[in-house]
């Protein structure tokens, strides 16, 4: 699980041009405004990430017109991203120890976006356990998978901003699933009308094996539409071989959604040496979108053949600051 607020160094403090009662600081791979003073270089702090909603402290009371939610912002021309406070919000007894999560310690849960109610649907039960959830991690905490990956050939896609749906036939059963449930089939249901229209259900019998795909709804009333679209659409972006346990390569992936003509997410890389410098996945990461002229969300990285080690499967997430800044 993503750790939202750590206990981390400050490895780098800047000065800002044109400002001088505020520094950029660097930690981890993330960029941030802090006060001038406050914090010396090689200091520890308590690191909480963006999306992180602080709990309703008097100590956090300068969140309360942000919904006590850590967003992106920009301060005299620079991005910052997250917060640095000092080790003495922590309570006395906890041990200071450079990594720790302390995201319980301190109340902090993470920011979702609301899932409006076309999409919500009605349960019939938990995700199933049979397959991943869909989640990404951000490349800003990914420092040591980058450099034991830097140099491998990875693609990336353009990372949709809507809401994630899961289609899978198992043991003669269909079923449609959202971010973190199963859904039961209703007339309304923007992930079941999306599985009727496109045959879904035939379309994984055929495949004659325990199979799951999983995709991206984008399009009205789904986050509020940003690629002014009509109706609503799905890119996938995994497919999952129930049996083996395993999500399949990139070839196998393109192969098996053009023979079953269905939309991936779009391409914009499929060649590409994976590089260590997070600054510089920033940059790849910010663009415009393949679907519309507006910003894009930003890149999902993966290695042309699967990967997976003691961290997990490596797949990360890289998003474009100018989305943030305009949409957050
Ligand atoms: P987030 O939306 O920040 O929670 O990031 C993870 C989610 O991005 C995944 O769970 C997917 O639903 C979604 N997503 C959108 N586009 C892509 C893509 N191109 N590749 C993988 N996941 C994607
Ligand atoms: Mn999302």
């Amino acid at each position: 699980m993503r750790k939202l607020a750590s206990i981390q160094r400050i490895s780098k403090l800047e000065p800002i041009e044109g400002a001088d009662s505020i520094v950029k600081a660097t930690v981890l791979g993330w960029q941030l405004v802090v006060k001038k003073g406050e914090f010396k270089e090689g200091d520890l702090c308590v690191y909480c990430e963006i999306d992180s909603i602080l709990p309703e402290k008097p100590e956090f009371e300068f969140l309360k017109p942000r919904k006590m939610r850590i967003r992106t912002i920009k301060l005299r021309g620079q991005i910052s991203q997250g917060i640095c406070f000092p080790l003495s919000i922590l309570p006395e007894d906890v041990k200071i120890e450079e990594g720790k999560d302390v995201t319980e310690i301190l109340g902090i849960t993470k920011y979702e976006p609301p899932i409006p109610a076309n999409l919500e649907g009605v349960a019939k039960g938990k995700f199933p356990s049979f397959i991943p959830k869909t989640d990404e991690t951000r490349v800003q905490v990914l420092q040591d998978v980058l450099d034991k990956y830097k140099g491998e050939t990875f693609f990336y896609t353009e990372k949709l901003d809507g809401s994630s749906a899961t289609y899978y036939y198992n043991d003669g059963e269909f079923g449609v699933c959202s971010r973190n449930l199963e859904l039961l089939e209703t007339e309304e249901n923007t992930l079941w009308k999306l599985a009727r229209e496109h045959n879904i259900e035939e379309k994984l019998k055929s495949q004659n094996k325990n199979i799951a795909i999983q995709g991206e709804i984008i399009g009205e009333s789904v986050q509020g539409n940003k690629y002014k679209l009509r109706g609503q659409h799905i890119y996938f972006f995994n497919v999952y071989d129930i049996d083996e346990h395993r999500f399949l390569d990139l070839d196998e992936f393109e192969n098996f959604f053009s023979n079953l003509e269905l939309k991936t997410v779009p391409m914009l890389e499929r060649n590409y040496k994976l590089s260590n410098n997070i600054e510089e996945l920033v940059e790849l990461a910010t663009g415009k979108s393949v679907l519309a002229d507006v910003q894009r969300e930003g890149i999902v990285l993966r290695p042309v053949k699967e990967i997976v080690d003691n961290t997990g499967r490596i797949s990360f997430k890289a998003i474009n600051p100018k989305f943030l800044l305009k949409y957050e």
